[in-house]
């Protein structure tokens, strides 16, 4: 093997994954190159910038930042130094439009008072939900640290040990029925199903890990927005000799054979020695890699399978300030027929669900003085031809704006000073995201581990995935770990020496 110096990697898209992938690999000492096609770094993770007011562009919860953390010490940085992190207190206020709502809080004891408020009965519940669910994280985060690179990996002992805990056919709101029986509390406790893109109804239980992460972990606000993280990465990156090409759409790829080569933009060619993708699984395999190369993807496979949902989204910069809190969910009149049209039916809904981030009461960075930003975002079915945005986006936008009262935030549309849409037509055509679906294939049991597109690719050679659409999942914690998990594989793959610091994790698995 010839040394890793000489080694050259290109990725392709500077999303979270993407930069994470790109610090590991420069530091294991690959010559690494990021090919992006947006002018800014962070995809998903970017900000909208509009004159005075920043918006971030899709996430605005970040959860347990510790994988970032290990990834960043490996590298010498501290993550805290990097992004000035404010963690949550309440996390979200979570209104539910039978009546009620929950502040939820990490602090227990005022936790179960906000429950007993709605439940009395169910106020002991969270003590017990917290402590199965923290052996059940536990137990899956080996699991979900490993490649899952094929069939035998089920074989491995450490998920064999999670199994009973798995219950495969079992949703995570069937799972919350043994601590909450008020409906409204499961709810608070599975509707972070949706961080996934899936109605919590059908996502398995596994993810009841989500929300014992925002409580046992806390929900943080990077300052400047999630998109400071990605800023933070390509600064990272830059200093360790990365090279950021940006505004550089690749637009082919270069095989011999089965092995990628070199990708092509409209301004050359880079040739490689390994390929990471971190663009949309679907979008980049339909439209770079030819059908005849891929067995297991190939386009008719891809077309057969489930994909998340999409959103669309309202930003705007707003005169005032509203006192309310940093994060508000009101869920639905009818959440399980706002789900039946999103999922099933792919219609919009009249009586949608929808979430506000309000993030000036936390940040000033965000808005000018005396002014304030909302980011408004409602769940909707992914692109199926069905909905003409079009013509619809105008009339979804108004009933949004005045369903936005049902959280408190009144009179919004007279103090609207700046405005941005996306529907996800646009997230499918502006952000290359296949049939807009913003969180990737859906993260049903038949999609996940190993029967999720594998982190070392199966159907080429030289090829890796990075980010939402591989194992583990969407969402940042994943996307992270999907990151070191690439890294690990390619630098046992390449024959590169691990540094001291590096986790050895997946080389090892
Ligand atoms: C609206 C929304 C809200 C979300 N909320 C949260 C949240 O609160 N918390 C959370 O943890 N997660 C959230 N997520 C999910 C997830 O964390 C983000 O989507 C994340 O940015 C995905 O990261 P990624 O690395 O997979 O890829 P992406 O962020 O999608 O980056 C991929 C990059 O590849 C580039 N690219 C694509 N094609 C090409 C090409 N041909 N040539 C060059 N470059 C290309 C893209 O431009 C992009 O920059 C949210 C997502 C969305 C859309």
């Amino acid at each position: 093997m010839s040394s890793p110096e000489k080694k050259s990697i290109v990725i392709i898209g500077a999303g979270p994954g993407g930069l994470a992938s790109a610090i590991l690999l420069a530091h294991r000492g690959f010559r690494v190159r990021v090919v992006e096609r947006l002018p800014v770094v962070g995809g998903r993770t970017s900000s909208l910038q509009a004159g005075p007011y920043t918006f971030d562009l899709g996430p605005t919860f970040f959860l347990y930042p510790q994988v970032l953390q290990k990834i960043l010490a490996e590298v010498g940085r501290d993550l805290h130094r990097e992004v000035d992190l404010r963690r949550l207190d309440p996390q979200y206020r979570i209104l539910f439009g039978e009546g009620g709502q929950v502040d939820a809080t990490p602090d227990p004891e005022r936790m179960k008072r906000e429950i007993a408020r709605l439940a009395p009965e169910d106020a002991d519940g969270f003590e017990r939900f917290m402590s199965e669910n923290r052996r059940k994280l536990a137990t899956f985060a080996p699991v979900l640290e490993s490649p899952f690179s094929g069939w035998s990996d089920l074989l491995n002992p450490r998920l064999f040990d999670a199994l009973p805990q798995l219950n495969p056919h079992q949703s995570v709101d069937t799972y919350l029925r043994k601590f909450f029986k008020d409906p409204r509390i499961r709810l608070s406790f599975c509707f972070q199903s949706k961080y996934l893109g899936m109605s919590p109804f059908r996502c398995p239980s596994l993810f009841s890990i989500l929300s014992f992460l925002e409580y046992e972990h806390g929900v943080f606000h990077p300052i400047g927005g999630c998109a400071a993280i990605s800023q933070a990465l390509a600064r990272i990156a830059r200093e360790m000799g990365v090279e950021i090409h940006l505004g550089e759409p690749v637009e082919s790829l270069r095989f011999q054979g089965r092995k990628a080569t070199g990708v092509v933009t409209p301004k050359g060619t880079y040739g490689c020695d390994g390929l990471v993708i971190n663009a949309d699984f679907a979008r980049a395999m339909t439209s770079l890699v030819p059908d005849a190369l891929r067995r297991k993807w190939s386009d008719r496979k891809i077309a057969a399978k489930k994909f998340s949902c999409s959103t669309f989204m309202i930003y705007l910069g707003i005169e005032g300030k509203y006192d309310l809190p940093h994060h508000s969910i009101f869920i639905s009149e009818n959440y399980e027929e706002n789900l039946a049209e999103i999922d099933h039916r792919h219609v919009l809904s009249k009586r949608p669900s929808f979430y506000v981030q309000n993030a000036s009461v936390t940040d000033p960075t965000l808005a000018p003085p005396g002014g304030s930003t909302l980011y408004i975002l409602a769940p909707v079915t992914h692109d199926t031809g069905s909905i003409d945005w079009r013509t619809e986006a105008g009339p979804f936008r108004d009933m949004l704006i005045k369903r936005l009262a049902l959280a408190g935030f009144s009179g919004v549309e007279e103090r609207i000073r700046y405005e941005r849409v996306i529907t996800p037509a646009d997230w499918d055509s502006q952000y290359n995201i296949h049939r807009g679906a913003t969180f990737n294939l859906a993260h049903s049991l038949d999609q996940m581990l190993h029967l999720r597109p594998r982190n070392r690719f199966e159907d080429l050679e030289g090829v890796y995935l990075v980010g939402g659409g591989t194992h583990p999942g969407s969402g940042l914690p994943v996307i992270f770990e999907s990151a070191r998990i690439t890294a690990d594989l390619m630098t046992s793959d390449y024959g590169a020496p691990l540094p001291s610091t590096a986790s050895l994790q997946t080389a090892a698995a």
